[in-house]
């Protein structure tokens, strides 16, 4: 068979377009991406052979093995994984299969920098080969192939690949790379060794390096194949012994960002429900967090052998964004994505888990000397978080205890205030906590409604996301502190004791003027009114709108309401 031309799929092209420009500081990633590759198609094998052992034939020992000829000017990553059938190579190496790309790759800001970044999160994957080769060799045999079945993929990165039959002794896939001239630094032993380990490290199958062996007196040098990892799960080994640079390295293997993580935690636990977690905060929120196909849920193994992808049953919602995995002995080893919803073991995970995740943030709230990493949290994450107080009742306290506010003392802009922060310092004979709502940050603060209670010293929470409404309509109550909006006709200010409360009173006016004046009101207002009534809530401004306590309809909800024609 003559090698057939194929077009990529136009947002590959897109993509491998915008990789020669934006990708040229981060070069070595590529051979993370391979060599990701590769343990992964070896993972997906070890999973198949569980029902199939056949499938291992007479090659049943994983590895990888990179090797550079220097003559040739090339560098190749192989494996012995599941390896992939011609139209599976047509379909694998000329699209993309993440949904959303179209957009994502439309979003791209013009700034290079911030361009490489985005991109990075997002996941090159295979195509980050041709930010180093000008052309790429694909020989893969699928482990259901026969010898005469493989398939040679073949691309310069212009806009076209071709593909066709080949022959190939085992099953398994030799990615070929051919570099360019500038970049054949790559086939220097030192840099290959040190990259190569770099992303080696954490990977549970053996990673070979073919090295030169020192050339005995008068003999032309030796090759030899030399193990550079330890083929160890970096999540099976103590907590004590992984370092942070490793958890590092691994949250990148996992996920193919290119920032570190924010933070993370690593549990064993024995006992009734036995499993290993290892979950990572990202440090900045994915493109399409609001979007209903983002790629959540974590890895799962089952006992230490790799089971699925994006199982999204072992998290709640509102932490969508938590990336790591899950291993355990508890689950079957057939498990599906169905099984998963109805297993009384996933769910009991899933609320272990849940805590593990609230425990991590918790601790990084605390931890005195990662203020800004809180704030960074808080920033790309702290909308999700909200969803959680409605979602998940339950661990309500904790979400509670992670939330912070921009407050009347705090200002807008400082969205750092805990809710403890406002507690402990109240005016004394402050019982409740007030809040405002608005649509901006700039209308919450100049909120009429906020006069009498900044005049008698009392802290406001500044509110102006469009989840806050839902939220606040879920929250009754922080440690016996009942949350009144600043609109509510009754704010219980009675007793708050406040420095300025004697010191200026405002002008009186007799009961007579305001009897006239409020009978004038009502005569104005008619039925749009339940009633006016005279009140010192208002210091500047000369009247407001409140709601009746009992049903404590924020402004803002009437305007929703009314917005939904109701
Ligand atoms: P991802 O790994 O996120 O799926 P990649 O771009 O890295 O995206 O790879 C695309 C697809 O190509 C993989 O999902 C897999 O199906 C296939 N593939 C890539 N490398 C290999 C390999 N070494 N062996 C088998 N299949 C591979
Ligand atoms: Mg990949």
């Amino acid at each position: 068979m003559a090698a057939e031309t194929h077009v990529f799929q136009t947002k590959v092209s897109k993509l491998l377009k915008l990789l020669a420009n934006s990708l040229y500081s981060n070069k070595e990633v590529f051979l993370r991406e391979l060599v990701s590759n590769a343990s992964d198609a070896i993972d997906k094998l070890r999973f198949a052979a569980i029902a199939k052992p056949e499938l291992l034939g007479s090659d049943p020992v994983f590895s990888i093995r990179i090797s550079a000829d220097k003559e040739a000017g090339t560098l190749t990553v192989s494996d012995n994984g599941i390896g992939m059938t011609l139209d599976e190579a047509n379909e694998h190496l000329g699209t993309i299969a993440q949904s959303g790309t179209e957009d994502f790759l439309e979003h791209l800001s013009a700034d290079e920098a911030k361009n490489a970044q985005q991109i990075g999160q997002f996941g090159v994957g295979f195509y980050s080969s041709f930010i180093v080769a000008d052309r790429v060799t694909v020989v893969s045999r699928a482990a259901t192939a026969g010898e005469n079945e493989a398939v040679r993929w073949e691309s310069d990165g212009s806009g076209t690949f071709t593909s066709e039959l080949t022959t190939r002794a085992s099953r398994g896939t030799d990615v070929i790379l051919h570099l360019r001239d500038e970049d054949k630094n790559f086939l220097d032993p030192w840099t290959l060794r040190e990259t190569i380990t770099k992303y080696s490290d954490h990977i549970s199958t053996p990673v070979y390096l073919l090295e030169e062996k020192p050339a005995e007196e008068g003999k032309t040098p030796d090759k030899d194949w030399v193990q550079v990892n330890d083929a160890k799960a970096l999540w099976t080994l103590p907590p004590k012994e992984v370092t942070d640079d490793q958890y590092k390295e691994f949250y990148k293997h996992l996920t193919h960002d290119w920032e570190d993580p924010l933070c993370w935690a690593h549990n064993r636990v024995e006992g009734d429900l036995e499993y290993t977690s290892l979950l990572y905060c990202p440090s900045a929120a994915p493109y399409d967090l609001y979007n209903r196909d983002l790629q959540k849920g974590l890895k799962l193994f089952v006992e230490r052998v790799f089971i699925m992808d994006r199982a999204d049953a072992f998290l709640p919602n509102y932490l969508r964004f938590i990336k790591g995995l899950v291993d355990t002995n508890d689950l079957p080893l057939n498990v599906s994505r169905e099984l998963l919803q109805e297993s009384r073991v996933a769910a009991k995970l899933k609320k272990a888990l849940t805590r593990r995740a609230l425990d991590m943030f918790a601790k990084l709230a605390d931890d005195k000397d990662a203020k800004e990493k809180y704030g960074v949290f808080w920033t790309q994450f702290g909308r999700v978080l909200k969803e959680g107080i409605v979602e998940d009742p339950d661990n309500r306290k904790a979400i509670l205890g992670l939330l912070r506010f921009a407050t009347t003392k705090a200002g807008a802009s400082d969205i750092t205030v805990s809710l403890a922060d406002y507690v402990s310092r109240m005016p004394e004979g402050q019982k409740n906590i007030y809040y405002v709502i608005a649509n901006t940050p700039e209308a919450a603060e100049g909120s009429p409604y906020l006069e009498g209670l900044k005049k008698k010293g009392v802290e406001v929470l500044l509110l102006w996301e469009r989840i806050d409404e839902w939220m606040m309509g879920a929250l009754t109550e922080f440690e016996g502190h009942k949350f009144i909006p600043a609109t509510a006709a009754d704010l219980e200010l009675e007793g708050v004791k406040s420095k300025t409360d004697e010191a200026e009173k405002p002008s009186e006016t007799s009961k007579e003027e305001d009897d006239k004046a409020v009978a004038r009101f009502k005569a104005a207002l008619g039925e749009k009114v339940a009633d006016v009534r005279i009140s010192d809530r208002l210091v500047d401004s000369a009247a407001c709108v409140v709601g009746q306590h009992d049903q404590m309809l924020t402004e803002q909800m009437r305007r929703m309401l009314e917005a939904a024609g109701q």
